[in-house]
């Protein structure tokens, strides 16, 4: 490969930051520029620092259509890279790999399917993208937080369409529990189609759930983070 090709590919995996929004002393959204980058909703990409060889996964936070890609980071404290990415500043670099993964809505969507999207943390991430690219869904999002300061812009969905479940904090628009807890006070009809994401034991244990009140394996989608 000549000089000049190899740059063009380095240069199309560096993107630039174009704004850092910080949501809580924790989590914050990172604006990149597109650079054309083409993916579906659902899909992740590696993320790190244009200095370092390493890199982590991260769901796209932003729609297939926006003129911008962004990312939803929660700060691991003792973590090697969110550290590093919680402090960068607009106008730095980073590299960005292809958006890769299925976790993504039927490619032919049924009219009329009720889709369930169950979160934990930043696990709103994909289904912030599925519904900003996807208008006229039929969802309903389960968000399963610590406390009101991880509603992640919850502003952006329609108040009927988004429940928070606070596991340590009672508040009058929260449903006070996991979950889990939520879900079997009020069962799942069979014909939901039901996508999860976050960490894997509210995963497993929102899956065997679905299980148990009729949703067949066809209909659960799963991410796991960690
Ligand atoms: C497909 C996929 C998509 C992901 N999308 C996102 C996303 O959209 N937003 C996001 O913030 N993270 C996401 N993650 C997690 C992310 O890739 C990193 O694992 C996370 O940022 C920690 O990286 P680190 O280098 O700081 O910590 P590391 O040094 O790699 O790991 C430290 C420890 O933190 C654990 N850990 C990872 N994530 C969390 C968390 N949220 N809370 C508590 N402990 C955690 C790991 O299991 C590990 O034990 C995703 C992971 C996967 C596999």
């Amino acid at each position: 490969m000549n000089e000049v090709s190899e740059a063009n590919k380095i240069s199309t995996k560096l993107h630039e930051i174009v704004e850092m929004r910080h949501l809580n002393e924790s989590t914050f959204v990172v604006k990149l520029e597109k650079n054309n980058l083409e993916f579906q909703a659902g899909q992740h990409i590696n993320v790190g620092p244009a200095n370092s060889i390493h890199t982590r996964e991260y769901s796209i936070y932003s729609g297939e259509n926006d003129d911008f890609l962004e990312i939803l980071v929660k700060e691991v404290s003792d973590g090697f890279i969110s550290p590093v990415l919680k402090k960068q500043r607009p106008g730095n670099m980073l590299v960005v790999e292809e958006p890769v993964g299925y976790f993504s809505l039927p490619r032919k969507s049924n009219p009329g399917e009720k889709l369930l999207f169950i979160a934990s943390g930043t696990g709103i991430s994909p289904f912030h993208s599925f519904i900003k690219s996807n208008p006229g869904l039929d969802f309903t999002i389960l968000h399963g937080i610590r406390d009101n300061s991880e509603k992640y812009d919850s502003d952006f969905y329609s108040s009927s369409r988004y429940i928070a479940c606070t596991s340590r904090q009672k508040s009058d628009n929260s449903y006070f529990g996991r979950v889990t807890n939520y879900l079997e006070e009020n069962p799942v009809l069979s014909n939901t189609r039901c996508y999860l994401c976050g960490n894997s034991s509210m995963i497993h244990d929102v899956y065997d759930i679905l299980e148990s009140q009729g949703v067949s394996s066809e209909m659960i989608h799963a991410e796991v983070y960690f």
